[in-house]
């Protein structure tokens, strides 16, 4: 489960697929970024 947020409307949403490209569900613009979960932090170090 990866959270994403929009940067046109900054609405979050949460999606299970890891896929680039994500629409936001509220405004529909595709201008969708990962967010970086704990875990991922962890990983990075
Ligand atoms: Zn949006």
């Amino acid at each position: 489960m990866a959270r994403y947020t929009c940067q046109e409307c900054n609405f979050k949403f949460k999606s299970e697929s890891n896929q680039t490209g994500k629409k936001c569900p509220y405004c529909r613009k595709p201008r969708v970024i990962k967010e970086p979960s704990a875990e991922d932090l962890l990983e990075e170090v």
